[in-house]
């Protein structure tokens, strides 16, 4: 009986001494660690071997690889569902503002095989998209074939973007389906979402003039493949927030609303409070936002057909053009709509913003550009900015909260489409290690209307799949531990 109890006891000192001695590939030591899942919020020591976290500990604890987080905030890597920089420009950007996971779910890309075959081992991030509704529709009409094979090349080049597939795509938006196309334009879809599409991109807002019945049906369509739609809803009001919850409802669809600030603008309140009333009807529809008071897009698109000022509540004073900074007025807005550009919309107020920051359940998510000097300062700054301004400066929502909205939610928004995110959003034993660590007290975001695109601070470490990404708030050169979310 002794006997037995010293050799257990021999054996359990065995184990942690071994655990002790066991190098990790990587340790993350005294770290104010939060899991916005089990609510741990403490300090502890995190061990790393190959892409995944396998020890969280009191515990000393050795490593290869050494980040001392000494008074700063270790957290699961922030997920970004909305944003339309393809390349590693953007995702430079990204990086410093914690992000280990970037995907462009409102627009989607077109030539989605093509696509994410230009990104496989040379990502920064994690990386993925959704199908693009519109170009599935684009290459469905026999007129538009041409085009269409045009933009493929672009997308192979690399060179492709919102604009540049907004700009090609444009013409299509006024066309309606004839039966043959909408049967091909179905399967266009079904083969995207076999190329690894994460749900559908149905940006509606863009081609504002597509018959209902069109909007409806990819909401049946999304049903019949399990998938999930995303929308940029038909108008800037309530009306076509309840367009798209309708067609949710009726059909069983799973919808995420993007960037409920711009979609409801001085009824964000009344849109939140349908999107949680709809949640508990038991309908599987959520929605986010971006922390700006302004908007941002193509000049050319539809969202600026006659009437616009009324629809957005602005004037031409209100336009920013993103490739020279000057605000417009009637001769510059025809010209350069005519010529194509890139508008920031200062159009919203801040108490809009604050209010849809507070919302339960609401996800922060940036809508980023593709680059551009005076680009948007959201396609920097989006996540530092709601902890340094939201959480540190006016305490809308408390830390746990605000890294729920980054990190958890996103993740739980796309693990029954996408398994692999059920790894993600979580710092527990077993999860991917994408971790971002920052200081709360100095954490900021330093893009700007005015001064444009800047890297945000007080992000000092980012691990992607167990590989130091970011280190002492400088990027590692040359390594690309992005992988693609399946
Ligand atoms: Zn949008």
């Amino acid at each position: 009986m002794k006997q037995t109890f010293y050799l257990l006891l021999l054996l359990l000192l065995g184990v942690s001494v071994s655990a002790q001695n066991s190098v990790y590939d990587l340790v993350i030591i005294g770290g104010r660690v939060i899991d916005p899942e089990t609510k741990l919020d403490a300090i502890r020591n995190i061990g790393i071997k190959g892409n995944k976290i396998v020890i969280i500990t009191k515990e000393t604890i050795k490593g290869k690889q050494t980040i001392d987080a000494k008074s700063m905030v270790v957290a699961p890597g922030f997920i970004d569902l909305h944003a339309h920089g393809r390349t590693n420009k953007e995702q430079e950007y990204q990086v410093h503002d914690g992000l280990t996971t970037s995907l462009e779910l409102e627009w989607g890309v077109d030539n989605l095989k093509e696509w994410y075959a230009t990104r496989e081992h040379k990502a920064l991030i994690n990386f993925g998209a959704s199908v693009n509704w519109p170009f599935e529709r684009f290459r469905a009409m026999k007129k538009y074939q041409a085009a269409a094979e045009e933009l493929k090349k672009i997308t192979i080049a690399g060179n492709s973007d919102l604009v540049v597939s907004n700009n090609a795509m444009a013409p299509s938006f006024l066309d309606t389906l004839t039966e043959d196309e909408r049967i091909q334009m179905d399967q266009n879809i079904k083969s995207s979402l076999k190329d690894g599409g994460i749900g559908i991109g149905a940006p509606i807002g863009y081609l504002k003039f597509t018959r209902p019945v069109e909007f409806f049906h990819v909401f049946q369509l999304a049903v019949q493949q399990k998938t999930l739609v995303y929308s940029h809803v038909r108008d800037p009001n309530v009306y076509a927030v309840q367009e798209a919850i309708s067609n949710a409802a009726l059909t069983g669809a799973s919808l995420h609303i993007v960037h409920i600030n711009s979609m409801s603008l001085g009824n964000i309140q009344f849109a939140i409070n349908l999107v949680e009333a709809a949640r508990k009807r038991g309908l599987d529809i959520t929605t986010e936002l971006y922390p700006y008071t302004a908007a941002s897009t193509s000049l050319q698109s539809a969202i600026f057909t006659d009437g616009w000022q009324e629809r957005l509540g602005m004037t031409y004073q209100d336009i920013q053009l993103v490739s020279t900074g000057e605000r417009l007025t009637k001769e510059s807005f025809e010209k350069y709509r005519k010529e194509g550009g890139l508008a920031i919309m200062h159009m919203m107020k801040p108490e809009w913003i604050r209010a849809g920051i507070a919302a339960p359940g609401v996800m922060i998510a940036s809508d980023g550009m593709g680059y551009a000097p005076l680009a948007h300062p959201r396609t920097a700054g989006t996540f530092s900015r709601v902890l340094a301004k939201y959480v540190r400066e006016e305490k809308v929502i408390d830390l746990m909260t605000a890294l729920e909205k980054m990190t958890l939610l996103p993740a739980k928004r796309l693990e029954t489409i996408a398994p692999s995110m059920k790894k993600k959003g979580r710092l527990q034993v077993g999860m991917d290690a994408d971790i971002t660590i920052f200081n709360p007290e100095t954490v900021q975001d330093n893009a700007s209307f005015e001064k444009g695109l800047s890297f945000s601070t007080g992000v000092e470490y980012v691990v992607v799949n167990g590989v130091l990404l970011l280190n002492k708030g400088a990027i590692v050169e040359n390594i690309y531990p992005g992988v693609r979310i399946r």
